[in-house]
């Protein structure tokens, strides 16, 4: 898209990374600088609003944690400042608490995810049609273009015969 440069800030080391090797050595070929070992502690702006830098910190690796993964723990006295203009967070996703809060009647499980029939995607609330990570979590675009695919013929049945 343009960047003279890209990085990835990961905290932890190559070895407990939950990407798939394949795309951690494509990246690598397109000239990706993974700064490894490393933490953003603080965005920086050029008060106006525009990202100028990440302040980061140098980790190493202690005992594992919960999910068997070494635990990083920050080096003291290895921060420093990395020039950036754009910061994309990729941490991981979950169901946004908006579902729940602003739609009556909307059923969800206890991860916030929305209730839908698998065969229908129908919803709980009548007229509404769900389907895709916003009903199973976090999946893959085929899963996703099915349910709406699903989705688009029930939508269309509703919508023809009136009948939920
Ligand atoms: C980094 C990453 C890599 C992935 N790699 C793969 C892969 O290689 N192969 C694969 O099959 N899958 C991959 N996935 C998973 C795949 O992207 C998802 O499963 C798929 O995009 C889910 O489709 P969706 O339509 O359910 O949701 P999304 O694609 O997330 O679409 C939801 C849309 O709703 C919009 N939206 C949210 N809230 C509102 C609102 N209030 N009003 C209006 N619009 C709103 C969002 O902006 C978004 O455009 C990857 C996911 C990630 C994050």
């Amino acid at each position: 898209m343009g960047a003279r440069k890209a990085y990835v800030i990961y905290r932890r080391s190559d070895a407990e990374m939950p990407a798939r090797a394949e795309e951690v050595h494509h990246a690598r070929q397109e000239g990706i600088d993974f700064q490894m070992l490393t933490a953003p502690v603080e965005f920086v702006s050029d008060g106006k609003g525009w990202l100028t830098a990440a302040h980061c910190v140098r980790m190493e690796l202690g005992e594992p944690d919960s999910s068997g993964r070494r635990r990083p723990v920050p080096i003291t006295g290895s921060e420093f400042e990395l020039p950036l203009s754009v910061a994309v967070m990729a941490i991981g996703t979950t169901a946004n608490p908006i579902v729940q809060s602003t739609t009556p009647g909307l059923g969800t499980d206890k991860r916030g995810y929305i209730q839908a029939n698998s065969e229908t995607q129908r919803t709980t609330r009548r007229g509404v049609f769900a389907g895709g990570d916003i009903v199973t979590g976090a999946a893959t675009v085929i899963l996703a273009m099915g349910a709406g695919r699903r989705a688009a013929g029930s939508i269309h049945e509703y919508l023809t015969t009136g009948l939920w």
